[in-house]
């Protein structure tokens, strides 16, 4: 994900100041950056996105600006300029950018960096050629300035039916001793021309279709053979697969999920069931009796992405949950004592309180590690210890992890 990336050919700076405007655009040609075009507040912007004479890849916007502000641009950038890579530049505080974060995320804006005035040319370049972004919570993002491949329910269809969708497993350690924990299976397609393709090609356009379910059945059946290969090795741990909302909405998916792990034979304790938050008006009832029809049959369940919902606290306490993954937009970057640090801790206190185990989703550094581990989270996952990983790769990494704790203090090999 961090490997350098072509730089985007047309990009956008929108400020007001004309000062800071030239000098940034004069940085942004002397880079090697094709075509540079400027506006002075939002509404400009708006107007050469909407006037469909650039494909814009990249906009450089400024927060405050007078008619139009970034936050206002970056609620609508998203129609005009889906593709494009947002880069973020102001003078605000840490409350302002987490709120922005927080917008970039619900518009699905590829958000790529925010940088605080002045900003250095080595941040800039390093914005234009980084590929990190949000979308849905922890999701691995297409390049910036490049769109995701898209492809077609059809093509998606064909692919299923052929087989090409693998479940990777991203490992999963105990946060207090450094044990393997399991892992998380989380489904990537072997395309054969753009090779390994992640959910955000995909995910949306399966989950607002039939193929929700086949698509499901066949990851758990691809997870099959990792969850074989803890109990086999006498691994600890469980294996996650998710279930998003639009599957467990279907009032025949516990009983589907059911007959699957039957036939392929799984011990359910070796399996551990992940939703995400669902949004208001899904399938509440049959959402509720699925999970409680789960959890009767023995079934971990785990609240995934917690914090990004709508109904979080009401959805914790009303269903049968075991566990609770807290999304990693509060890990990233998380200070001691911060305001995110106060909600992280709380969440922890109130999920022990209600006998729930916590995972930090998306650790990325040592410091992240040490900080939740403070807060006295269970387990941990994120890139800091293993990035997602095929089956192979995945079954090398537990026999050498698995045994010998793995502790924050040391690089951790994978
Ligand atoms: P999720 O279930 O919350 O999965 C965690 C995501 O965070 C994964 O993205 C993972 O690669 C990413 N991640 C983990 N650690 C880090 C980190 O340290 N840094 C960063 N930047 N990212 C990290 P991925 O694989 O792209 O999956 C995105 C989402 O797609 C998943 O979010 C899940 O909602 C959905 N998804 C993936 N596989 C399946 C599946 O088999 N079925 C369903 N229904 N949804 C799936
Ligand atoms: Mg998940
Ligand atoms: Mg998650």
């Amino acid at each position: 994900m961090t490997e350098p990336q072509p730089l985007p050919h047309t990009v956008l700076v929108v400020e007001d100041h004309a000062f800071q405007r030239r000098t940034l655009v004069r940085v942004l040609e002397s880079m090697g950056v094709a075509r540079v075009i400027e506006a002075e507040d939002g509404s400009q912007a708006l107007a050469l996105l909407a006037g469909g004479t650039h494909r814009v890849d990249m906009v450089f916007t400024d927060l405050d600006m007078p008619t139009m502000d970034g936050m206002a641009l970056m609620r609508q950038i998203g129609q005009h300029a889906p593709a494009a890579g947002l880069v973020v530049l102001s003078a605000v505080s840490p409350d302002l950018l987490a709120a922005v974060q927080w917008l970039a995320r619900e518009q699905r804006i590829n958000l790529v960096a925010v940088l605080s005035k002045p900003a250095s040319a080595k941040a800039i370049e390093a914005a234009l050629r980084c590929s990190r972004g949000p979308g849905r919570p922890g999701q691995t993002q297409p390049a910036a300035g490049r769109a995701a491949p898209t492809f077609t329910l059809d093509q998606i269809g064909a692919a299923l039916s052929a087989g090409q969708f693998e479940a990777f497993i991203q490992p999963k350690v105990r946060l207090g001793d450094g044990q393997f924990a399991g892992g998380e299976a989380l489904a990537r397609w072997a395309h054969p021309q753009h090779g390994w393709v992640a959910p955000v090609a995909f995910i949306d356009a399966i989950e607002s279709s039939a193929l929700i379910e086949p698509f499901s059945l066949a990851m758990l059946e691809s997870a099959a053979g990792a969850v074989r290969w803890l109990e086999d090795s006498a691994l600890p741990g469980r294996i996650a697969i998710n279930a998003s909302p639009a599957w467990l909405d279907q009032p025949t998916m516990a009983e589907r999920l059911m007959q699957t792990v039957a036939r392929l034979g799984l011990p359910i304790e070796r399996l551990i069931i992940e939703v995400t938050e669902s949004v208001a008006n899904g399938n509440l009832a049959a959402a509720l009796e699925n999970l409680a029809r789960l959890r009767m049959r023995g079934f971990k369940l785990s609240v995934d992405d917690f914090g990004t919902g709508y109904s979080s606290l009401q959805r914790l306490v009303s269903s049968p949950f075991s566990e609770l993954k807290l999304d990693r937009s509060f890990i990233s970057g998380v200070e001691r004592n911060s305001p995110r640090w106060f909600v992280v801790e709380s969440t922890i206190a109130l999920a022990r309180n209600l006998g729930l185990e916590t995972v930090a989703e998306g650790i990325e550094t040592q410091a992240e590690w040490q900080l939740l581990k403070d807060a006295g989270c269970d387990a941990a996952q994120g890139y800091f210890i293993a990035k997602p990983m095929c089956q192979a790769d995945f079954k090398r990494w537990s026999r050498a992890h698995g045994s010998v704790p793995v502790s924050g203090a040391v690089a951790l090999s994978h």
